[in-house]
């Protein structure tokens, strides 16, 4: 190694110089986030970003990215090692900013709770709680019991519990009622959602075998009259979450297929996908309509549904299971209901959730989900029309120009709600010369925090449907770290870290 290189590299600063200056930093400029970092972070995390930082920068002088001793003391390097530690060292798991306007994305979280649900969640998760005690007779209780009554109260089942998800609860229904029996189902609906989860191939895991009737588009009455047999333990119905058949179709009503399988003594199931809970239509919501809710299809018959708690219900990922207390009482006791137990703070979510649906209106106010896919064309309008105001003011006078503007499209209900309906909408749409549309979109994945946009018509759009009112400023933030205020294309500092890792 030559000498100028020994040099330089013995001007970085070392781990414990680079240490202190995090944790009594003194009066400098990043003082303040020095400390944070330092309170912050377990100490071997805090010394690996480090590290990591100056093994970087030694890369930098060896590729003869930096020519100045100076450039590599600790004044110098402090704010980008504080920038590149920030950057490394956060946990894994964290919020994003979805700005897509699919209002149940799965890959992002699929429902932000009720501030309600979070307070029930944070409450119970810190302390102890009556999880399996029943406080009237000071001995032990059942997990069950805490939402059973509001489950039924507003599906109008006789019996209900909650698991962990709804493939659980199908796989939990399926085992319990079907194992080693047959169970007919349309094929018009053996579905495959998100995340390779197939209705035949859980069938399959609770060791039942599926008698498939009619053609993809059409089933009839006799086509299932003809699937059953003396091995038939159930019919089956399932929503289909992710796909809509149109033309020339046919199905068989839920009354109809009802008292078919009453006749002959069998229990007819439905997995319904996303739980709605209320009218929408009656609540003065017809786009929504199309839904069929958990207490509709049991009136029409069905003896067990199934649904997801995170989907179009708006509450925590989990799965109910609600009908006939005959059914019912069996399936609570099966051994894999252990196995597949909703836990604590889901059901702390759960309950109060489901507690703000005894008020509909309410419940449109309070839950996100609900809220979001309930906004108006006028409002979303509105919402459009103030963040790009807000953005607009960030970036007057940038250099190239940013260009912003408002446009009417659709959004998605998403996570296998509301399959192939257009919800309208208004984007804010942003164009620079400088920078394609799509290279925007991937770099804003790693912005502090990451904003999942959409690219359409050769711009980045963002969809005010997901966004909450008071996340406009975080948002032109999160902007403004991808967009400088002036792109010179031409960096006055040495080329040193961050570099991306
Ligand atoms: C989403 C969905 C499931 C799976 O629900 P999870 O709560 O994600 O486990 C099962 N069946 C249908 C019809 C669905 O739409």
């Amino acid at each position: 190694m030559s000498a100028r290189y020994h040099t330089l590299l013995s001007a970085l600063p070392s781990m414990h110089a680079a240490l202190e200056a995090f944790t009594a930093p003194g009066d400098i400029p990043c003082a303040a986030s020095c400390l944070a970092l330092s309170a912050a972070l377990p100490r071997p995390l805090l010394r690996e970003s480090i590290d990591g930082f100056l093994k970087l920068c030694r890369q930098s002088v060896m590729k003869g990215d930096v020519n100045s001793a100076d450039d590599l003391g600790l004044p110098a390097l402090l704010p980008r090692m504080v920038r590149h530690v920030e950057r490394v060292s956060r946990p894994h798991f964290r919020r994003v900013l979805n700005a897509t306007g699919v209002v149940i994305h799965t890959n992002l979280g699929r429902s932000p709770l009720a501030p309600e649900a979070v307070r029930a969640v944070a409450e119970t998760a810190m302390r102890y709680s009556n999880l399996e005690f029943d406080l009237t007779a000071g001995d032990r209780g059942d997990r069950h019991g805490h939402v059973e009554d509001l489950l039924c109260r507003l599906t109008g089942a006789e019996g209900a519990m909650a698991v962990n998800n709804n493939a659980a609860a199908v796989l939990l229904l399926l085992d319990t009622l079907c194992r080693d029996k047959e169970v007919v189902i349309s094929r018009g609906e053996l579905v495959e959602i998100g995340g390779s989860f197939r209705i035949p191939d859980i069938m399959e895991k609770s060791g039942c075998l599926l008698q498939e009737t009619g053609t993809t588009n059409r089933t009839h009455a006799y086509d299932y009259v003809a699937a059953i047999n003396e091995r038939t333990a159930a019919i089956m119905k399932v929503h289909p979450s992710n796909f809509r058949i149109i033309g020339f179709t046919r199905g068989v009503g839920r009354e109809a297929l009802a008292d078919l399988a009453h006749a002959r003594h069998l229990p007819l199931l439905e997995d319904l996908g996303g739980g709605v809970l209320f009218d929408f239509a009656a609540a003065g919501f017809p786009h929504l309509a199309e839904e069929v809710s958990a207490a509709q299809a049991l009136a029409q018959g069905v003896d067990v549904v199934t649904f997801s708690g995170d989907k179009a219900l708006g509450g925590p990922q989990a799965g109910i299971i609600a009908g006939k207390t005959e059914y019912l009482n069996r399936i609570k006791k099966n051994p894999l209901a252990r196995a597949l137990r909703i836990d604590k703070m889901t059901l702390a979510a759960l309950e109060a959730t489901l507690r703000l649906y005894l008020d509909p209106a309410l419940a449109v106010k309070r839950i996100p989900v609900l809220r979001m896919l309930c906004m108006s064309e006028d409002e979303l309008r509105r919402r459009a029309g103030s963040l790009a105001k807000v953005l607009k003011k960030r970036f007057a006078g940038h250099v190239p120009p940013v260009k912003i503007s408002i446009r009417p499209s659709v959004s998605r209900g998403g996570g296998g709600a509301f399959p192939g309906q257009d919800f309208p909408t208004w984007l804010v749409t942003l164009q620079t010369e400088t920078r394609t549309p799509d290279a925007l979109r991937a770099a804003l994945l790693e912005t502090e925090p990451p904003l999942v946009a959409r690219v359409q018509d050769n711009a980045l759009c963002f969809d005010p449907r997901t966004l909450d009112k008071e996340e406009d400023a975080l948002l032109a933030g999160v902007l403004g770290q991808v967009l400088p205020f002036r792109e010179s294309g031409k960096e006055s500092s040495p080329r040193l870290p961050p570099a991306k890792t």
